[in-house]
């Protein structure tokens, strides 16, 4: 969404260089609307979607919470004003030396998806409350999280017995439906895994008190996303029929949600050529490509809008392409991009619904490109 107050910075500071640039009066109205779709669930943040600290200020003064997977995002959490009650080390996969540092700073709360990860955290972070993991299959996502992460609901109940026999307190379950989720079904399926996980355990005296329903919730790119609402509805709806009237505390993780439509980048074309004199398709280089930001365009998973001043002009499709000399930097070839015929060098183009996952994948100097700069405001 690229809003006035955007606009108005980019004319008035003309910033050089590609940047993102996040308005925070979007990032207040997405917490609210989280707010108000899942009235009883606890938003933690991930921090990873965008770290900045004007951001994570934001947010932890409207009062949420917030999903770290590292102690340097703990640490960022702590300095925006989060207590440690409200910070959960969210990754499956810890050090157990980092574990030990983030019980230091009083974090209490830690994903585990195996039992190795759970003798770490017994080790570690001693009576710590540990939630498990479990799969999903990421059907309906648009950048999937694969199978890096959670286990079988099977093995989460073996888990978190352990993690009990271990002198933890085995606190709940997590998913990730996967990340700009279009199917609303997808949380009834895990919620139905989850379910199950806690009837296992309270078979066997273990009463598990929280569902994680990790992040997923889509942010607008080109097309139409279900609002805020119908995810809440949804979710609500799945928690009645698979827990009755024993539904767990709950908590939702989101990123992309919370930050992807508060940002655009304002790039500039580099270069506007063509492969032979009777080439179709025109080659338009930004100076931002997938190593300044765009990671996302990995086999063109996600298609950002792109605006330009001429987009009264007549349009024709063309491959799109980064400024580095890495032959994977082209963020859009198999399925060509719509773009001003008119459109050439020197020209400012606005790639928008950047607010998540840009400036924390851009590369330190690769071919001597700064990482993306980044203004909140
Ligand atoms: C990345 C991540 C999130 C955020 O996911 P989005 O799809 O961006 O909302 C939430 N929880 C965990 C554990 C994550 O790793």
């Amino acid at each position: 969404m690229t809003t006035a107050r955007i606009i108005d910075f980019i004319k008035t500071r003309r910033p050089e260089g590609p940047c993102l640039v996040v308005d925070l009066d979007v990032v207040r109205d997405n917490f609210h609307a989280f707010r108000h779709a899942l009235p009883n669930s606890a938003i933690y943040y991930a921090v990873k979607a965008n770290p900045a600290p004007e951001i994570l200020t934001l947010l932890a003064g409207m009062g949420s919470n917030f999903d770290c997977a590292s102690v340097a995002e703990i640490q960022m959490a702590l300095d925006a004003g989060a207590t440690s009650d409200r910070i959960s080390f969210g990754n499956t996969i810890k050090k157990e030396r980092d574990v030990a540092r983030a019980f230091a700073l009083g974090i209490d709360l830690f994903a585990v998806d195996s039992h190795e990860e759970v003798e770490k955290v017994a080790r570690a972070a001693p009576g710590a409350r540990v939630f498990c993991r479990v799969l999903t299959d990421g059907e309906g996502a648009e950048w999937p999280l694969s199978r890096k992460f959670g286990c079988v609901p099977q093995m989460a109940v073996d888990v978190l017995v352990y993690a009990h026999q271990m002198g933890l307190e085995s606190y709940g379950v997590s998913f990730h439906v996967g990340s700009q989720m279009m199917n609303l079904d997808a949380w009834d399926a895990a919620l139905g895994d989850a379910k199950r996980v806690f009837a296992s355990l309270a078979k066997q005296g273990i009463h598990l008190q929280m569902v994680n329903m990790g992040g997923g919730f889509p942010t607008k790119y080109l097309r139409d996303v279900p609002a805020a609402e119908e995810y809440g509805h949804a979710i609500d709806t799945a928690l009645r029929k698979h827990f009755g009237n024993q539904i767990p505390k709950t908590i939702i993780e989101p990123g992309r949600g919370m930050v992807g439509n508060a940002g655009v980048i304002k790039a500039e074309v580099v270069l506007v050529s063509r492969k032979s004199d009777n080439d179709n398709h025109r080659w338009v280089f930004l100076d931002i490509g997938k190593f300044g930001g765009l990671a996302e365009t990995m086999d063109e998973a996600i298609r950002y809008p792109i605006r330009t001043e001429r987009d009264e002009d007549a349009m024709e499709l063309c491959v799109l392409a980064g400024p580095t000399c890495d032959s994977a930097d082209v963020l859009y070839e198999k399925n060509m991009y719509p773009l001003p015929v008119s459109l050439t060098i020197g020209d400012e183009v606005l790639i928008e619904g950047t607010g998540a996952y840009t400036t924390t994948y851009s590369a330190v100097a690769f071919n001597g490109f700064e990482p993306l700069k980044s203004y909140v405001i």
